[in-house]
């Protein structure tokens, strides 16, 4: 049975529960707290051009440093977010933060740079993220061609159904949409067609073993193919090394991320090296904030 505290919430310490849902009651109080305490971050990670290795876009990351515990991942507390609605708060933070970075980056003399703002399937049922979207645009006065969403591509075939309709309010709104994660949810060429999709993320996982397995390499090419086809711009994830880099140009990839050009970053240390003027400047390779 569950014990109740002293103020009617359900105590931590239940002897019930397993270890699991346990680190998940105690993340879901924690996350709640944090979100009042101002203690989520957002980190941001360039998005190059492959070849000419020119910043694009930047994807925004959120991130939590907890006082006792350090940084805990958004792989783990997104779904916590997720399954105790959550998620609407930690979205809106996200939206509010990027939003407003990106503005600041405009004033002091950014050009052509997007954002990209990683959307739980959780915030595509309905309409209020494409009425949020619309009110933050006019007031940090974005274009909405500035943004661009990022929706796992897993979770959209599992709600099609459901989430379509406000993916074509945030297209007719003029945001980009990218299918993140592209090759792990088995999308059909069909079910593509229908989506408003501008942009194909290529999973990280088809990219590690590029170099070293020809196959990967023939599902790579199989991919960037396609997404030619349908005129969808395409992103390698996960980008780690020189070879693997290599490949990708030679694949005829439209864009890169990863490790191999720069880690996720504050936006401090952004604007530390690019705030100058020369945002667009080529990033150099190995690039150490
Ligand atoms: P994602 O959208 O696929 O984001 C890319 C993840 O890969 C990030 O992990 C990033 O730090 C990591 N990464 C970037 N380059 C490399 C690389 O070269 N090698 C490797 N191994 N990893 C690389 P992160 O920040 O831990 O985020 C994990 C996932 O959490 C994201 O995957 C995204 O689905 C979700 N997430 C992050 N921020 C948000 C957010 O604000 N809202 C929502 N709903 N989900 C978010
Ligand atoms: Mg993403
Ligand atoms: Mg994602
Ligand atoms: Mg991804």
């Amino acid at each position: 049975a569950s014990k109740r505290s002293g103020k009617g919430q359900l105590s931590f310490y239940d002897e019930s529960m397993n270890d699991l849902s346990r680190r998940k009651l105690f993340l879901e109080q924690e996350l709640r707290r944090a979100l009042q305490n101002h203690e989520l971050q957002v980190h941001y990670q360039p998005i190059l051009e492959a070849g000419t290795n020119r910043v694009k876009s930047f994807e925004a990351l959120v991130r939590w440093y907890h006082k006792s515990e350090g940084w805990i991942g958004p792989d783990e507390f997104i779904p916590v977010a997720e399954t105790t609605g959550l998620i609407h708060q930690v979205g809106s933070f996200v939206l509010n933060e990027c939003f407003a970075t990106l503005a600041s980056w405009k004033d002091g003399g950014a050009e052509a740079i997007r954002m990209s703002i990683n959307i739980s399937v959780k915030q595509l049922q309905g309409n209020a993220l494409p009425h949020l979207i619309k009110d933050r645009l006019a007031y940090y006065r974005l274009l909405p061609q500035e943004i661009e969403l990022e929706v796992t591509e897993s979770v959209i075939m599992e709600n099609f159904e459901k989430v379509c309709f406000t993916l074509d309010l945030l297209r007719d709104l003029g945001v980009y949409l990218s299918i993140d994660d592209f090759g792990t949810g088995y999308s059909s060429m069909s079910t593509l067609n229908r989506l408003p999709f501008h942009t194909i993320k290529i999973d990280r996982s088809f990219i590690a073993d590029v170099f070293y397995d020809k196959k990967s390499r023939a599902i790579l090419r199989s991919m960037i193919q396609l997404s030619n086809e349908m005129n969808l711009t395409t992103i390698a994830e996960g980008v780690e090394s020189e070879e693997q880099y290599r490949i990708l140009k030679e694949e005829g990839v439209h864009e890169v991320q990863g490790y191999y050009f720069t880690k996720p970053v504050p936006a401090n240390e952004i604007e530390a090296v690019w705030l100058t003027g020369n945002l667009s400047e080529p990033l150099r390779l190995h690039h150490r904030f």
